[in-house]
């Protein structure tokens, strides 16, 4: 049985930690290798690297930290099918999906790619009489990554590429679900050049993120994950001084008002319900059908998800793979159950789904309910899998309340024809990202990522400008060469008053 380890100053290890957690194959049921759970030693080892990697890294010029990320970018390219395998072998999305997946993470590093251009500073000729101003931004030193099982792949290159071309270093802490995918970014980072230490990764659970959230020489915490350990990280990261964001869980909208294009939402709901077996923050999980719209997009919805194929991720011809854990899959038919039980419409029924020569994986096929309440834990709790529930409201207004009384705020969609309600729309809802006629929409690595409300826990966005702003911390720099002609005061006694400018 192959063991997964850590990766610590350039290389693999096992450190001192004997205990292990299995990592299974969803599709097969079956556990296809171990991995090493950190004990508090292993953290304080691969903290102590990083911060021996800090003191060298800090000072490497921004040019080569650029090439070293565009090597890193050429790398992932290279190796796109093999990370897509890896992720799909553990994860169980479908092969296609963890393709997409990189491809977005690997967005991430082209952008970090321009970091000489995104740490320009600014300069102020002449502020006052012989003075100028300048202000420039440093790195942190040691920055943590925890992050969740749905995105092995792209959301630590959310983090980690940002955090390394701004000049820190960086300790990831997976997901001990499929930890693989980390393991290989870690060697194509020391074929690309980046000097040992910088980048790292312990695996581990709750043990090893406590360690990195109480550990004296991180600097700062980046974690995504569900919404009750979001909200723990942010506020034990925060009581150690920390700079932290912590990205928590969702439960995203879809309105369609009676004027939308119902074949067109339809198609995209169900790809936006159901891809990754709904095993996406950004998945939409709540309809909201405004009016005439319910029947209208209940029957295509019905047709939609009854011609899914579910399989194994590495068969091409499945659209929608199994889920993560068993645990996970036996939790998502217990909300199916009490679902039905509340008094909700079970249009589409996924639970028993048997797929043929994998007996044993953690299957489960699309469900839809229609003439869901709020009050139902369908529709309180995020079930992150597929399951898609359908609500009924009169009006957009009472569609937008509805999303504003949702203690999440990931993000949200709206299908319409009418710019008008499109704009009151994106105007009037709380949350982080919104889209017209676009049903998953997650910002391009350029802009920055992140939801309302108690989908982050902390005041930046990952990635893009703000991603940028939270590995840095500014300088501001005032600054005077006395003996020219015009600087006043040098033949007379500075005056004691707060200083302005003359
Ligand atoms: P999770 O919260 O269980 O785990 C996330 C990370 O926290 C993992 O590395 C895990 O080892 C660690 N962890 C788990 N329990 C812990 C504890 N008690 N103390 C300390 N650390 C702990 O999340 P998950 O099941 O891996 O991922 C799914 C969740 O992540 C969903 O809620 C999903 O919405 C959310 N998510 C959010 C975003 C976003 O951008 N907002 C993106 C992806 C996933």
């Amino acid at each position: 049985m192959k063991t997964i380890e850590h990766w610590i100053g350039g290389a693999g290890t096992p450190g001192v930690s004997a205990r292990t957690a299995d990592v299974y194959n969803p599709a097969t049921g079956q556990v296809q290798a171990r991995v090493l759970l950190a004990g508090p030693a292993d953290v304080d080892e691969a903290v102590q690297t990083a911060k021996k990697a800090y003191q060298s890294w800090q000072d490497v010029s921004l040019t080569r930290r650029a090439r070293i990320m565009f090597a890193f970018r050429e790398l992932i390219e290279r190796h796109l099918d093999d990370l897509a395998r890896v992720v799909s072998a553990e994860h169980g999305k479908v092969i296609s999906d963890a393709r997409g997946e990189v491809i977005r993470g690997l967005e991430v590093a082209e952008f970090a790619c321009g970091i000489p251009q995104l740490l320009k500073g600014e300069f102020s000729d002449q502020v006052s009489t012989d003075v100028d101003a300048h202000s420039f931004r440093q790195p942190l030193g040691v920055c943590a990554g925890i992050t969740p099982f749905n995105f092995p792949a792209m959301v630590p290159m959310w983090m980690h590429p940002m955090a390394i071309a701004t000049g820190n270093t960086f300790v990831l802490k997976p997901s001990e679900r499929d930890p693989s995918a980390s393991l290989l970014i870690a060697e194509l980072y020391a074929e690309a050049g980046l000097p040992d230490g910088v980048f790292n990764v312990v695996n581990g659970d709750k043990v090893a993120v406590d360690a990195l959230l109480d550990h004296p020489d991180v600097a700062a915490v980046s974690f995504v994950g569900s919404t009750p350990i979001a909200s723990y990280v942010h506020r034990r990261a925060s009581e150690q001084g920390k700079r932290v964001q912590a990205l928590g869980g969702a439960k995203n909208h879809a309105v369609v008002l009676p004027d939308a294009d119902m074949d067109f939402a339809a198609s995209h709901l169900i790809a936006a319900g159901y891809g990754s077996a709904g095993e996406r923050c950004m998945a939409i999980s709540a309809v909201v059908a405004v009016g005439t719209a319910g029947d209208e997009i209940i029957a295509r919805l019905r047709r939609n998800a009854e011609e899914i194929t579910v399989g194994p991720g590495d068969d091409a011809s499945s659209d929608m793979g199994p889920i993560v854990t068993e645990q996970a899959r036996d939790r998502i038919a217990g909300y199916v159950d009490r679902g039905e039980q509340a008094g909700a419409t079970l249009v589409v029924d996924g639970r028993g789904l048997v797929v043929d020569g994998h007996e044993a994986g953690f299957f489960i096929g699309p469900t839809l309910f229609d003439h869901v309440g709020t009050e139902m834990d369908i529709y309180t709790d995020e079930i992150f899998g597929p399951v898609l529930v359908v609500l009924r409201a009169d009006s957009l207004a009472q569609a937008i309340e509805l999303i504003n009384a949702n203690p999440y705020g990931n993000g949200t969609a709206v299908f319409t024809s009418s710019g008008h309600a499109a704009r009151t729309f994106q105007r009037a809802v709380h949350v982080g990202m919104i889209g017209i006629n676009v049903p998953i929409p997650v910002p391009m690595a350029f802009y920055s990522f992140g939801g309302w409300k108690d989908s982050l826990f902390g005041d930046t966005h990952v990635h893009g400008a703000e991603g940028v702003r939270f590995y840095t911390r500014a300088k501001a720099i005032t600054t005077r060469w006395p003996g020219s002609a015009g600087t006043p005061d040098t033949a007379h006694r500075t005056p004691m008053h707060f200083p302005t400018a003359v």
